[in-house]
């Protein structure tokens, strides 16, 4: 089992070792993420919200490398990535559509020693995810789960749609099992038939609604799209949250 690893990290020249992983399992989360589950052989193990970095190698030599936010909690011994299928990317179509169980993988890691939390940082917890942004804070409230941490959490989740929200019913499980967990999602392009939660992008008003938790103290951790992750940052200031307690990490380009 990897070992957690409180606040201090795996030496850094395990982290920069490039090793190869092999893929235990494949999981179709959503049409356009699907999970992999690694199982990696000298792992130092990693804390909640870090990532890795994975390179893939052409038959020609040509080498593409990208980062991957580790799903899986420090608790469990495989490491989960969930990854979105760029439709014009170079690496993701492949990650997210043609790896196969058993086939190998180039990796390195944990990386990143800001955007990570355990148990025993305490919150109160607000999490903010757009899509894929889910996967290291998913992370976090798997790690929250195993260490039966009770801290007052929020996760504020924006998808397009029901059929994207990644990790759903997992969500609805730990959140009907833990008074102390909320998880609210926000749709932004279609809502099912009588869809009771939010209907549009994630603002200060929703945050202030949705969040149900004390300020300043409250411990917010944001992922996903660039343009999500910089408008909720701004509305979490102006809401009155510690510049310093605003944690980020931006994916990509687009918008959600
Ligand atoms: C710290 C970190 C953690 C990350 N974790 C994850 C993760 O857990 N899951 C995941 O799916 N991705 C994650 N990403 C994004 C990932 O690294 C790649 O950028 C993404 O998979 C696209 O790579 P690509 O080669 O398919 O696309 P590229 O060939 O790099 O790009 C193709 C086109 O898509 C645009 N693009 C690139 N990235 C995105 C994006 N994320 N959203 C929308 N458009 C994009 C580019 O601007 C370009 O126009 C993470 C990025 C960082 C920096």
């Amino acid at each position: 089992m990897a070992v957690p690893l409180g606040t201090t990290g795996p030496d850094s020249a395990a982290r920069v070792r490039w090793r190869l992983a092999e893929v235990a399992a494949v999981v179709d989360e959503t049409p356009r993420v699907r999970s992999l589950f690694l199982t990696v052989p000298g792992w130092p193990g990693h804390r909640a919200g870090q990532h890795l970095d994975l390179r893939l190698t052409a038959e020609d030599g040509y080498r593409a490398q990208r980062s991957y936010s580790i799903a899986s909690p420090p608790e469990d011994p495989r490491i989960a990535l969930a990854v979105e299928r760029i439709e014009d990317g170079e690496v993701s179509p492949y990650l997210a559509g043609e790896v196969r169980v058993g086939d190998k993988l180039e990796l390195r890691g944990p990386i990143g020693g800001y955007f990570v939390w355990n148990a025993a940082a305490g919150g109160p917890l607000l999490l903010v995810a757009g899509g894929s942004g889910v996967a290291p804070l998913m992370a976090m409230l798997r790690h929250r789960a195993a260490a039966r941490s009770d801290v007052p959490t929020t996760l504020l989740y924006s998808s397009r749609s029901f059929e994207e929200i990644l990790f759903r019913e997992e969500l609805d499980r730990l959140a009907a099992a833990d008074p102390s967990l909320r998880v609210v999602h926000a749709l932004t392009r279609s809502q099912p038939e009588g869809w009771a939660g939010q209907r549009r992008r994630i603002d200060a008003e929703m945050l202030e609604e949705a969040a149900g938790l004390p300020l300043p103290e409250a411990l917010a951790f944001v992922c996903g799209p660039t343009r999500l992750v910089e408008n909720v940052a701004i509305d979490l200031l102006t809401l009155g949250y510690k510049a310093h307690r605003v944690k980020t990490e931006r994916f990509g380009p687009s918008g959600s």
